[in-house]
């Protein structure tokens, strides 16, 4: 894949997303969920099921926790009852009694909008950091998780090693406009269909662009020869 392939792969992308349930986070967006919301939920979203988070927020830590302040209500044992079984509960929920201390030394209270600054935030990284400018603010930011880092590679349109050096490979080559969704196109992609071993490649419809599939039937080419 190279760069004038981007807007074809977003497009089959972008309808393969819309045509499968959408990740917990895009679907709290839609609703109008709050930046406070969503950063949490992005926190407590990292190495663990959607279903689970998604149950998490519903039935057991939004309807008890409104705003930053609201942690500062229960003791960590209670906020580790209320996200359990979110994978890594314990430090999580350190990392949520601190946010509304934090929230209040630093920034006066108030959710940051800059990706440095959510970086200063206990339980967030780079990662997260992109997904909440991008998803919560509307504003210009590329999330690169496992599956973008992969499948980007695999594509051939970056050839990085960490998630940090595609995120800023992404931001150099990247037109913007394709910045905020750039994450949506891959992930539930690289969970069903490009997995990190034994991607299904028979019927990808990005197939004509990928580096990998190409070097794969090149490969199962000399084999038959
Ligand atoms: S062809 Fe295979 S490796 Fe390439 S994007 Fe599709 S599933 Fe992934």
């Amino acid at each position: 894949m190279n760069k004038a392939d981007i807007s074809s792969v977003h497009k089959i992308l972008m309808e393969d997303f819309i045509s499968n349930p959408a990740p917990v986070i895009d679907l709290m967006a839609a609703q109008g969920c709050s930046p406070f919301q969503i950063l949490v939920a992005t926190i407590l979203s990292a190495r663990t099921k959607d279903e689970t988070t998604s149950k998490v927020i519903k039935e057991k830590l939004f309807p008890n926790v409104k705003q930053a302040s609201d942690f500062n209500r229960f003791t960590l044992e209670e906020i580790e009852q209320m996200i359990f079984p979110v994978g890594f509960f314990h430090q999580k929920a350190k990392a949520l009694k601190q946010l509304p201390v934090v929230l209040e030394e630093r920034f006066g209270g108030e959710i940051p909008q800059t990706i440095e600054e959510l970086c200063e935030l206990p339980g967030v990284g780079r990662k997260t950091a992109n997904l909440v400018v991008a998803v919560a603010f509307k504003k210009p930011a590329i999330c690169v998780d496992v599956h973008v880092h992969r499948i980007n590679n695999r594509l051939g349109l970056v050839a990085t090693s960490t998630p940090q050096e595609t995120e800023f490979t992404l931001r150099e080559i990247l037109p913007q406009k394709y910045w905020c969704s750039w994450n949506a196109c891959f992930v539930s992609f690289g969970q069903r269909r490009c997995r990190p071993i034994n991607p299904h490649c028979g019927d990808c419809p990005i197939k004509r662009f990928c580096n990998y599939a190409k070097s794969q039937e090149k490969q199962k080419a000399c084999g038959e020869k």
